[in-house]
């Protein structure tokens, strides 16, 4: 054993130094839009080798997926027309696998490569042009030259006639060209390319912040407020951290004037929002001002303050970490917070808003079988993932932004509650960034500091909260036991109240999203009276207790009854009729709340205002 351990040492030793020597390649992209209503990117790479470097070929890779979204996105498909030459002479190409395109060099020292990308899907994830803009964030665009992720890259962006370039690195608005450390921090630039983006900016301290939008509907005057309200996140949110690292920081936002948009992207020193509707609605207004209270918070937490595996990046593989219960769930409490803290909500629209988490998770069938690590590595197939198929995820899955930022408030609380009043969760956030992020040395060319584990994570928490943390971590961190709601919230004079809604019975039945028309039922409860009476995905609900029901009656009908009644139901399978017997038992979900307990404790009830207030 431990002579095996030496040799893998050794081996490991020697791949390191080689991986340290192997010589820089000098890498230039250029990115050209000559017709934009062909939704086709033009993109060309010249890539020059140093003579001490003899590799037969030259691999260029599309990444498989992209920082942030953790669905495999495969961006090589929408590549076309790849070809590559050296000094006008084509050189032969082959594709070895689904991602990697391989340039034979005969000898060459100088090559350069060309191809095409499609894109025509607002989404932060994938790429769009059109007639009106081109918008990317970077890995759906572009290859890079495999083993050389770590060497520095220019881009040079040529934009139709009259159309401005602003990306996360924008220094003057009639820039084409950039310089980036590595491939890596070029890709993680959103980028918009139009006639008519506007762009605002706004001082605090020494830190310049651009607000970029792209309006595809009418503003109705409203984007001065709006950038006043985006300042006041990020004036809540440095109250928190201190003064952020970065020079400039810009939000991007696209307010798309439909009904199906949204996405929220994180990035080093800029977001891009994508937004349904429009700036005029007060609806999509406010919405666009919660993503930016979550989004911001990821300048530090996620960015910066990182899971290991959160760069340098693998993109052969789907991402595997156990920590986006941290890296998202954290940053969801905390945008809810940031929201509250900013001022555009009050107490009890914050608590409501709590509340309506903790129903959405504690009602989920998969509150039991999904623990916070096991859903973050489940990460590329919950992270807007697409099937062909039908799963049973929304049985078997749960959130790890939702079950994250539950584990955030009871830790916030309890250590609230544990050092009276004397720490939160925003010091276990403070001594982590400082810790790993600013303090520890330099884990790899990628960025500064290191990246931390969950048991780093759990050090932490148990140094601010004075306490080993071990056993709360494996019981609701590891394990799917219900988070200690009751003794968290009483340490602020709070409890959570648990009533059966109106309506109380579903029998388990969920309706099919997808059928505009009948009503098919969707998947079921595992469990519940639906699949005990031997109903199943599919059928079609034609009458309960000989009442003929319809999508908007249904829950009307049923709850006529009560548990431990037997109701006769009728349903269409397969085009026969059926009749089954459905037996209610409990109510199947609850509603909660939380609510200030009467008799409080004067401590209580101070501990409770300097969370309200955001101290
Ligand atoms: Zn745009
Ligand atoms: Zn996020």
């Amino acid at each position: 054993m431990r002579h095996a351990i030496r040799c893998l040492f050794v081996l490991s030793l020697a791949l390191f130094a080689r991986a340290q020597t192997l010589p820089s390649y000098l890498i230039s992209y250029r990115l050209a839009m000559s017709r934009p209503a062909s939704h086709l990117f033009e993109v060309t790479i010249d890539i020059s080798i140093p003579a001490v470097d003899t590799s037969a070929f030259v691999d260029l890779q599309m990444p498989r997926w992209q920082p942030g979204r953790y669905s495999v996105a495969d961006f090589a498909k929408n590549v076309q027309q790849f070809s590559a030459q050296s000094q006008n002479q084509p050189l032969e190409w082959d594709k070895v696998d689904d991602q990697t395109w391989r340039v034979q060099r005969r000898g060459q020292r100088i090559i350069t490569a060309t191809y095409k990308v499609f894109g025509d899907d607002l989404s932060g994830t994938y790429a769009q042009l059109d007639a009106g803009h081109g918008n990317y964030t970077g890995g759906e665009i572009f290859m890079y030259v495999a083993g050389h992720k770590q060497d520095s890259v220019e881009l040079h962006v040529e934009p139709p006639p009259n159309w401005r370039v602003s990306n996360g690195r924008t220094e003057r608005f009639d820039q084409h060209d950039w310089k980036y450390p590595n491939y890596e921090l070029m890709i993680d630039n959103p980028t918009e390319i139009g006639p008519d983006w506007t762009v605002d900016d706004f001082k605090l301290g020494e830190k310049t912040y651009h607000v970029v939008v792209h309006s595809r509907g009418d503003e109705g005057g409203r984007r001065p407020a709006f950038v006043r309200d985006i300042e006041k996140i990020v004036r809540a949110e440095t109250r928190m951290w201190g003064t952020p690292e970065f020079d400039s920081y810009t939000f991007l936002f696209h307010f798309a004037a439909d009904n199906r948009s949204g996405d929220g992207m994180e990035h080093l020193n800029s977001t891009q929002i994508i937004q349904s509707g429009i700036l005029a609605d007060r609806g999509s207004y406010y919405s666009a001002l919660r993503t930016a209270a979550h989004e911001f918070f990821h300048v530090w937490n996620v960015k910066r303050l990182r899971p290991v595996e959160f760069g340098p990046w693998d993109w052969t593989k789907p991402a595997a970490t156990r920590a986006l219960w941290i890296a998202e769930g954290f940053t969801q409490y905390y945008g809810v917070e940031m929201y509250h803290r900013a001022g555009f909500d009050d107490s009890s629209e914050f608590l409501r808003d709590l509340a309506d988490t903790i129903a959405t998770i504690e009602n989920s069938p998969a509150s039991k079988l999904m623990s916070a690590e096991a859903s973050s590595m489940a990460a590329p197939f919950i992270d807007r993932a697409s099937y062909h198929d039908r799963t049973n995820l929304e049985n078997s899955s749960l959130s790890y932004y939702l079950k994250g930022e539950l584990i955030a408030l009871n830790l916030d609380l309890l250590i609230r509650g544990w050092t009276t009043g004397q720490r939160s969760l925003d010091d276990v956030m403070r001594r982590a960034y400082d810790e790993l992020y600013l303090k520890s040395p330099n884990a790899s060319y990628y960025l500064k500091g290191r990246g931390y584990t969950v048991e780093d994570f759990k050090r932490i928490v148990s140094q601010v909260a004075g306490m080993d943390m071990t056993g709360w971590f494996e019981k609701y961190v590891r394990g799917v036991e219900t988070l200690p709601y009751d003794e968290s919230l009483a340490f602020l004079g709070l409890r959570l109240v648990k009533t059966a809604p109106s309506e109380p019975y579903t029998a388990g039945i969920r309706i099919d999203r997808e059928d505009r028309q009948a009503l098919r039922l969707g998947t079921l409860r595992p469990g519940s009276p639906a699949e005990n009476g031997g109903l199943q995905q599919g059928d079609i609900l034609v009458s309960i207790g000989g009442t003929t029901v319809s999508r908007d009656n249904w829950r009307n009908v049923l709850n006529r009854y009560k548990e431990g009644d037997r109701i006769p139901v009728t349903v269409r399978r397969f085009g026969q009729i059926l009749q089954l017997t459905l037996q209610l038992g409990p109510p199947e979900i609850y509603e909660y709340r939380i609510e200030e307990m009467p008799t409080a404790p004067p401590e209580a009830r101070k501990l409770r205002a300097q969370w309200l207030e955001g101290n």
